[in-house]
Formats: C-alpha cells, sequence, structure tokens
C-alpha cells in the first residue's frame, strides 16, 4: 500500500479544532475530502510532517504550535486605511476583502478610516487535527511539474 511521502496524491477527510476550547474551525467530513499533492507547500507545514508515513484507513489526531500552523499573529499586518482605499465597497466590520497583498479582515470602521488585519483568521493559533487517509497515491510527471494534484479533488485544466 503507498504512504504518504513527497510526491505523493492524498486524500484524507479532516476535522480542525481549536484546543483552547474544542471549537471546529473548520471540516471535510459534510463534503468532499480534502486531495493535495503532498510537498509542495499545498498544506501548512506541520499537517504534512503528522501525515508522513500514513497509508489509507489510518486515523491520526496530532495538534500543531501557531509556528508549524499559520503563523504567529503579526501586529505590523493591521494597519489603519482611509475609507477610500475601499472604492464602491463599504466596509463593515467582520467583513474578509480581497487586496493585492492577500484576503485581511475588517476589525474596526470609523468615520474617515478603517482598521483591517492582513493575519490569517488562525494566525497565533495552535490547531489540533483529527485525520482519515482516505487514498494515497503516486503522483503523476505532470502533477509533480504543475505542483499540484489533478483529478478529482484536484486542479481541472
Ligand atoms: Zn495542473
Amino acid at each position: 500500500m503507498t504512504a504518504i511521502e513527497n510526491n505523493t496524491v492524498a486524500t484524507v477527510h479532516y476535522t480542525g479544532t481549536l484546543p483552547e476550547n474544542g471549537k471546529t474551525f473548520d471540516s471535510s467530513i459534510d463534503r468532499d475530502p480534502l486531495t493535495f499533492l503532498v510537498g509542495h507547500k499545498q498544506m501548512i507545514p506541520g499537517f504534512e510532517r503528522e501525515l508522513m508515513g500514513k497509508s489509507a484507513g489510518d486515523k491520526v489526531e496530532f495538534t500543531l504550535s501557531a509556528e508549524e500552523a499559520y503563523g504567529e499573529h503579526n501586529p505590523d499586518a493591521i494597519q489603519e486605511v482611509p475609507l477610500e482605499m475601499f472604492g464602491e465597497i463599504t466596509p463593515e466590520v467582520g467583513m474578509t476583502l480581497m487586496s493585492d497583498s492577500g484576503p485581511f479582515n475588517v476589525s474596526e470602521v470609523g468615520e474617515t478610516t478603517a482598521i483591517v488585519d492582513f493575519n490569517h483568521a488562525l494566525a497565533g493559533k495552535s490547531l489540533t487535527f483529527n485525520i482519515e487517509v482516505i487514498e494515497v497515491r503516486s503522483a503523476t510527471e505532470e502533477e509533480i511539474t504543475h505542483g499540484h494534484a489533478h483529478g478529482p479533488g484536484g486542479h481541472h485544466h
């Protein structure tokens, strides 16, 4: 049976919870499992490391530090920007918007400026994952060249 290593394509079901309060922040259980090419930085660093050597049918649970997950919360990634910057959009607290430098969250809206946060919503948090490995196969040459998985759950192009 194929085990997970670099240049394999893994399909897993996962549930991510916050160890601080047990809340689920993401889960594939009610949708299609996640398929990804291993060893090409598709996933957060600790996630792949914990799955190395596992094969179909294996169940794994692990907790990652913030550093191994979405990184520490960076105070410099919080910025105050003039409302004009939003153009036609009226910013509201809690909105996630896209900019040239990636997605950000609106954390405060004032009279003339808004406070926006470019940190990932899970930055600074330790994360627990429960994983069930569904399938592991060798990647094709084409997938390795492209740096992502093809086929069901992967890229279609
Ligand atoms: Zn491709």
